[in-house]
């Protein structure tokens, strides 16, 4: 499906965050091609004309962006992006991330999280400055994927650029998300990375951000999360059990997030 792109001018482009660990958003685009199931963005939707399209079909950008970045120095560490994915396939064409990223400030903290690896077309960027790159990673199969994340990177990709990166001396980071009962083998996906991740973010499936339609899916075909989600005291052993396999790995932890 061909994506609506839709082009706007921006006024300001670094936003304040209650995220964990980051002071600074900016969001070049709005909307995601990778259009994953369970995103905690795409309610901004419901705020959007409806010929737009459902999540993943459309994506506003803010083609000024660039310049918006040039002469600003902002203290505090920046995250890049809250809701959309910098490397998300329009960026090849429009390339916004890749001018932010020449045109900013050079002592800027910033800290980019992505599912593609067109994240390595910058790679000489990232060498030269105070950036750090990290992947969302989890162990979806081929057919968990299509479901959950059907446009981005495969893991295989995503893991194989954090290897990259190690290699050219970028720090990174990766981010375990979003682990669902069942779903996610935490035991595989650290001892995939481990080698050459600098640190680690878990994440718990937020049962509300991800909305009732992804639940509906989740009962319908993976029965069995479903019902350990839906369960407190389930719930709960899921929980300890995978905070006993991450604090058994000698791996730098920056937090474990749960909703
Ligand atoms: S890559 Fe991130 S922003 Fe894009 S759809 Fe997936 S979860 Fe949402």
């Amino acid at each position: 499906m061909r994506t609506k792109l839709i082009k706007t001018e921006a006024k300001e482009i670094f936003t304040k965050t209650k995220l964990p660990g980051c002071d600074l958003v900016i969001n070049q685009y709005v909307g995601c091609e990778h259009a994953c199931s369970y995103c905690y963005a795409k309610f901004i939707s419901r705020w959007r004309p409806q010929d737009y399209g459902k999540w993943g079909c459309w994506v506003e950008a803010k083609m000024n962006a660039p310049e918006l970045v040039k002469g600003k120095y902002v203290e505090g560490s920046v995250y890049m992006s809250s809701i959309s994915d910098p490397y998300q396939p329009i960026e090849e064409k429009l390339k916004l991330t890749q001018m932010i990223l020449k045109n900013l400030d050079k002592r800027t903290k910033l800290s980019i999280q992505t599912k593609s690896d067109l994240v390595l077309r910058d790679i000489d960027i990232f060498k030269h400055e105070d950036i750090e790159v990290g992947f969302t990673v989890n162990t979806f199969n081929q057919k968990q994927k299509d479901i959950f994340e059907p446009c981005s990177s495969s893991n295989e990709e995503r893991i194989k650029a954090l290897k990259i990166l190690k290699k050219n001396g970028i720090k990174n980071f990766a981010f375990i998300s979003p682990m669902i009962p069942e779903l996610i083998d935490l035991n595989k996906v650290i001892e995939d990375t481990k080698e050459f991740t600098d640190y680690y973010w878990f994440e718990f499936i937020n049962t509300k951000g991800v909305g009732k339609e992804f639940m509906e899916v989740l009962k319908k075909q993976f029965p069995n999360s479903y019902e350990i989600l839906a369960d407190k005291n389930k719930m709960l052993d899921f929980i300890k059990e995978s905070k006993n396999i991450i604090t058994s790995k000698k791996i730098k932890i920056k937090g474990i997030e749960m909703h």
